[in-house]
């Protein structure tokens, strides 16, 4: 075969903890899997910081190490883990064919597709400088970091809402930074929200810069886009919830996806639409995008891709 073409078994796409989890459950089935880091090796975990809700760190882990221990151990059961980007797929025929890097195709028995979703940003420079430091996309993972403090949080869709009253429980008050005068959350949510006496809703809003000194946040910079009326918020605490992008552009045409671009899997496994190619992780999942989520679901789609494989050698050798 020549250098720059590969024939393998089970190819699993982005290092996240779906991709890690699929490949060490890929590993210890005898899948000898091949992983495509992505860009960041690691995934959205690497830029947080602590992270106090993934199971077995009883006193919490840094995201960039638990990610590396993640690498260490589907490396140490047989992972062989390479740093590259796929650039295509060609799913019309099996097996799959996978271009990495625009030079080397891979054909692949199996294709476990854990690409993750990515956070949207506001792309304020104050924001990344902050970020892991009062600025987070995630309430459910870093809202206990703002117990009893001020935060803000940003966004008017589901997320925004679910994770404005999700805070609220934990925090003292709740600013909320609409930009338009209305939300877009669904009536039941806005509901929710409207009857959280701790969060306040500040209607055509922008956020201009986030505050701090240097080390950690403590205000905000607003602006009524109606009156261009400017004020700080007291924050030590900043939440980005416009959207997340699933990173699944280079899988159009091919596999089916919601109109956001997340992956649809057949209920209750990793299936999705193509033969022989499972999704897992935030790739599929607009609900609850969490670390340990993906992790399951990453485990589910080794088993998928296993059995997928155990069955066809059967019809084949029966
Ligand atoms: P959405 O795309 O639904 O909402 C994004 C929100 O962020 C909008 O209100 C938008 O404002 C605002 N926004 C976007 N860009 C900016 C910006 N630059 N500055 C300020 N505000 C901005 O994303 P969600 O993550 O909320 O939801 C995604 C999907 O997941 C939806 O279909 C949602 O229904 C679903 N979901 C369902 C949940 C549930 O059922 N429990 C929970 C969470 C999500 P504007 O309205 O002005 O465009």
């Amino acid at each position: 075969m020549p250098e720059n073409l590969e024939h393998v078994k089970c190819l699993i796409i982005g290092s996240g903890p779906a991709g890690y989890t699929a490949a060490i459950y890929a590993s210890r089935a005898d899948l000898k899997p091949v992983m495509y880091t992505g860009m960041l090796a690691g995934g959205q975990l690497t830029q947080t910081t602590d992270v106090e809700n993934f199971p077995g760190y009883p006193e919490g882990i840094m995201g960039p190490e638990m990610m590396e221990d993640f690498r260490r151990q589907a490396e140490r059961l047989g992972t062989d883990i390479r740093f590259g980007y796929v650039s295509s797929v060609d799913f019309s025929s099996l097996p799959h064919k996978v271009v990495v890097d625009d030079i080397k195709t891979i054909l692949a028995d199996t294709v476990i597709i854990s690409t993750g979703a990515s956070a949207k940003w506001l792309g304020l420079e104050s924001e990344q400088k902050y970020s892991g430091f009062g600025v987070s996309a995630c309430a459910v993972c870093d809202g206990f970091f703002f117990k009893g403090q001020d935060v803000a949080i940003v966004g008017a869709g589901d997320t925004a809402a679910e994770e404005a009253t999700y805070l609220a429980k934990l925090c003292n008050k709740v600013y909320m930074i609409v930009r338009r005068d209305e939300f877009r959350a669904s009536k039941a949510m806005v509901h929710r929200v409207l009857n959280t006496p701790n969060i306040e809703i500040l209607y055509n809003t922008e956020t201009k810069e986030i505050l701090g000194d240097g080390h950690s946040v403590n205000a905000v910079k607003v602006i009524n886009n109606k009156t261009n009326e400017e004020r700080n918020l007291d924050v030590t605490g900043f939440f980005v919830a416009i959207g997340h992008q699933p990173n699944t552009e280079i899988f159009k045409g091919w596999i089916d996806m919601d109109e956001t671009g997340y992956i649809i899997t057949k209920p209750g496994s990793t299936q999705t639409n193509i033969e022989g190619v499972f999704c897992c992780g935030d790739a599929q999942d607009h609900i609850y995008r969490q670390a340990v989520t993906a992790a399951g679901t990453g485990c589910m789609a080794a088993i998928d891709a296993e059995r997928y494989l155990a069955a066809k050698e059967h019809v084949v050798t029966a």
